[in-house]
C-alpha cells in the first residue's frame, strides 16, 4: 500500500544517513496565520518522514514534487514535539561532543519561533534554545555526583561577513572565540542573556527595518564536565543559529545596502550549504574559509560533530517558488552523492540505497 511504500522509503532514508554519519535534517511546516484559516496549501502530502508539494499552474510549472527528511513536522506539530526529536543530539554536548543545529528558511517561515518561539512567549510554546540549556542544567545536576560541569555561553550576531558580540554593549568585530563567554548556572540566567542579547541586537537596527531577517544569530553554549573521581575533563559545544532568511532577492530591483546585505547572505548560506554537502559526502577537502559563518562554526562543523538543520517552510501558494529552492537546498545537503574516485565499500553501499530509493520514488509518483 502506499503507507506502507512510503514507510519503506523512510526507513532507507535513514539508512543511508547512518552510514554517512552525524548530519539529520527535519522539515517543519509553518501553519497558516491567524486571519488565512482556510487557505489552500502548497503542502499536498505529508508524513513523518516525506513531504509532496504541489505547484498550481498560476505560480509556476505545474505538478508535485516529493521530498524526504529524517522528520517532517507538519502544521500542527508543537515545540515540545520538535524539541523531543532534538533532545537526544542536545543530551550528547554533555558527553563531548559537539554539536551545531541551524534554523533555514525563507522570512516569515517559522526559523526564530523554532529557536525562540513566538514573541508572546509562553511556557508551551519555548523554543530549541531555552529548552536544550534547561535540558543542560536538569542533567548536569542529576550527574553533579561524578561530573562537575561548567555550562557558559556566547551570543553573536553576523551581518554582511561582519561578526558582532550581542553580550557587549558596543561590542564591534569580533571572533567568536573572542567574544564576551559568560559563565551561567541556571536557565533564568540564559533567559536573561538572551534578553540582553536581543535588546542590543535591536539597538543596530535603526537604520533598517527587521535586521534580524538579514543576519545570522548564533548562541553557543560551551560545556566542560570534570570527572570528579578520575579527574578527566571533557569539553562538549553547541552552536544554535537562526539563520538570514534565504529568500533570494531580485537583482534588478534592490539598490545600495540592500542588495550588499542580500549579496552577503547568499554567499555565506550557499558556502554553509557546500560544508554540510561536503561533510556528507566525507569529502576530504571541505569549503571552511568561503564565509565568517563556516569559518565560525568550522571546529563544530564535521569530525565527530553533530549537526542538524530544521528547514521552514511556509504553506501559502504564493510562496512556493521559495518553498520548492528551500527543499531542493535541503535535499542537497541531506543527499550522498560520491564521486566514481569514492567508490570504495561504503560507496557502493550508499549508492545500492540510494538507487532503491529512486526508484521507490518513481514507484511513488506513479501512484500519485
Ligand atoms: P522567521 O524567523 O523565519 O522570519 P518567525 O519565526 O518570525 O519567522 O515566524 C513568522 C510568524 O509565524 C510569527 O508570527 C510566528 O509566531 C508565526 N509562526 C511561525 N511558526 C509557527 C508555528 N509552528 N506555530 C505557530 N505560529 C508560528
Ligand atoms: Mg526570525
Amino acid at each position: 500500500s502506499y503507507q506502507k511504500v512510503l514507510e519503506e522509503n523512510r526507513k532507507l532514508y535513514n539508512q543511508v544517513q547512518d552510514l554517512k554519519g552525524n548530519i539529520r535534517v527535519y522539515c517543519r511546516v509553518r501553519p497558516f496565520l491567524p486571519g488565512q484559516p482556510n487557505s489552500l496549501s502548497t503542502v499536498d502530502h505529508l508524513d513523518d518522514g516525506n513531504i509532496t508539494i504541489t505547484t498550481p499552474s498560476k505560480y509556476g510549472k505545474e505538478g508535485k514534487k516529493s521530498f524526504t527528511f529524517n522528520k517532517v513536522f507538519g502544521p500542527s506539530g508543537t515545540q515540545e514535539e520538535v524539541f523531543a526529536d532534538t533532545q537526544p543530539l542536545i543530551r550528547s554536548v554533555l558527553d563531548g561532543y559537539n554539536v551545531c543545529i541551524f534554523a533555514y528558511g525563507q522570512t516569515g517561515s517559522g526559523k526564530t519561533h523554532t529557536m525562540t518561539g513566538p514573541s508572546d512567549l509562553t511556557k508551551e510554546t519555548l523554543g530549541v534554545n531555552y529548552r536544550a540549556l534547561s535540558d543542560l542544567f536538569n542533567i548536569s545536576e542529576q550527574r553533579k555526583d561524578v561530573i562537575s560541569y561548567d555550562i557558559s555561553v556566547q551570543m553573536v550576531e553576523i551581518y554582511n561577513e561582519q561578526v558582532r558580540d550581542l553580550l557587549t554593549p558596543d561590542g564591534k568585530g569580533f571572533n567568536v572565540p573572542d567574544a564576551n563567554l559568560v559563565p551561567v548556572t541556571s536557565t533564568s540566567d540564559v533567559l536573561n542573556l538572551m534578553n540582553l542579547g536581543h535588546k542590543n541586537r535591536a539597538v543596530s537596527a535603526t537604520a533598517m527595518n527587521d535586521r534580524s531577517s538579514r543576519s545570522h544569530s548564533c548562541l553557543t553554549v560551551h560545556v566542560q564536565g570534570k570527572n570528579m573521581t578520575s579527574g578527566t575533563i571533557l569539553r562538549g559545544s553547541m552552536h544554535l543559529v537562526d539563520l538570514a532568511g534565504s529568500e533570494r532577492v531580485d537583482k534588478s530591483e534592490v539598490l545600495g545596502d540592500r542588495l550588499k546585505e542580500a549579496t552577503h547572505i547568499n554567499k555565506s548560506l550557499s558556502a554553509l550549504g557546500d560544508v554540510i554537502a561536503s561533510l556528507a559526502q566525507k569529502n576530504s577537502h571541505v569549503p571552511y574559509r568561503n564565509s565568517k559563518l563556516t569559518q565560525l562554526l568550522q571546529d563544530s562543523l564535521g569530525g565527530q560533530a553533530k549537526t542538524l538543520m530544521f528547514v521552514h517552510i511556509s504553506p501559502e501558494l504564493n510562496a512556493v517558488g521559495e518553498t520548492l529552492s528551500t527543499l531542493k537546498f535541503a535535499e542537497r545537503v541531506s543527499t550522498v552523492e560520491l564521486g566514481s574516485a569514492r567508490a570504495n565499500k561504503e560507496g557502493s553501499d550508499v549508492k545500492e540505497l540510494r538507487e532503491q530509493i529512486s526508484s521507490l520514488k518513481a514507484a511513488l509518483a506513479k501512484k500519485e
